[in-house]
């Protein structure tokens, strides 16, 4: 094995990264060290590519990004005992501390120590990565590798589309980016009655329609959704609503839209000073619950069981390239209307 590998840095604070050598990560005691098989590019990486306001305050090159992927075991660490060479896996990218009053009441989602793969460390778009034994899934039979590559945003939709009931429910979605079709997929295979998912860019409402057929998309700027409810034969409101948009107007728009007692989940990140009207929510007896990262790791087994179960997310990728065609992918990510983009990292060992 060289010492040096491929990978995706970013080695300036300025838009772009570089594929480089870089020398590969030691993988120390508590360690696993993973080949990685193919990537997804994540809106994350995305606003690091750009270096937009967040990267600014967040990103300290160099830095290898990335966190979603799929890899095989090639090493593991000498107290490592679950994890063995030859396992398919991928891995939580949240990295916690395990001594906060969070961690130790088993509440690892919401340690307040986190360290974020590909963000605060050195990440997946690389040959190799290290992660400790305790972040890292082994795959189920029946998985397949390119959907593994999408765990970490599926894992995002499955958490906050799981966050309340749904059985039964009418549910809005809000932004149809990926993580929107996932929710979307998952609201409907989940049981919901209505699953109705907006957003203002026609190309990903037709490719939400394609990756979950029996859903109702609107474009918020041709249609109003209050205008849907007898088509959807609903009365009051929407039961159960997923905010993934981070648009004010699409978040007032839910506000107004949910029953009395209506459940809020906000995964899409809002423009600070974003303004709502706090009566609807006081007056409709509304719940507004945050939500950041997965169920450590709850959630991952959840994701494994319903694509074992059958749900297929594979029409949600778009773009497939070599990962030395990186600035197609991040071309198509920044077009704003792909599904998620693969870089497949085998050829790097042809
Ligand atoms: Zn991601
Ligand atoms: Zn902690």
């Amino acid at each position: 094995m060289s010492e040096s590998m491929y990978a995706l840095v970013k080695s300036e604070r300025k838009a772009g990264l570089e594929l480089s050598r870089v020398p590969i990560p030691e993988c120390t005691a508590i360690d696993v060290k993973i080949e990685v098989i193919k990537t997804a590019i994540c809106g994350t990486d995305l606003h690091i590519y750009n270096w937009d306001e967040w990267s600014e305050l967040n990103i300290k090159p160099p830095l290898v990004i990335g966190h979603e992927y799929v890899g095989r075991v090639v090493e593991v660490g000498s107290m490592v005992s679950t994890i063995e060479v030859g396992d398919l896996v991928s891995g939580e990218g949240h990295i916690v501390c395990g001594i906060c009053r969070n961690c130790r009441a088993g509440r690892r989602v919401l340690c307040p120590n986190t360290k974020g793969v590909g963000v605060n460390r050195d990440g997946a778009f690389a040959e190799y990565i290290v992660i400790p034994e305790q972040n890292v899934v082994k795959i189920l039979p029946g998985v397949p590798e390119d959907i593994v590559a999408l765990f970490d945003p599926f894992g995002n939709a499955v958490y906050t589309a799981l966050m309340f009931p749904l059985v039964g429910e009418d549910v809005l979605i809000t932004g149809a980016g990926p993580i929107g079709i996932m929710a979307a997929a998952v609201a409907r295979f989940c049981g919901a009655r209505n699953v109705v998912l907006t957003d203002i860019m026609t190309e990903r409402l037709e490719l939400a329609h394609s990756v979950v057929p029996d859903i109702r998309t609107v474009d918020t700027t041709k249609e109003k959704l209050r205008d849907l409810m007898p088509e959807l034969k609903m009365t009051e409101g929407f039961d159960i609503g997923l905010e993934m948009s981070g648009s004010a107007s699409a978040l007032n728009e839910m506000i107004n839209m949910m029953i009395t007692g209506g459940k809020i989940s906000m995964l899409g990140f809002q423009k600070a000073g974003t303004g709502v009207d706090w009566n609807k929510i006081v007056m409709g007896s509304l719940t507004l619950r945050g939500v950041y990262g997965r169920d450590m790791f709850e959630t991952w087994y959840k994701m494994q069981a319903l694509v074992q179960a059958g749900l297929d997310l594979s029409p949600l990728i778009t773009h497939r390239f070599d990962f030395r065609d990186f600035e197609k992918g991040f071309a198509a990510m920044n077009s704003g209307t792909s599904g998620k983009v693969l870089l497949d990292w085998t050829c790097a060992r042809d």
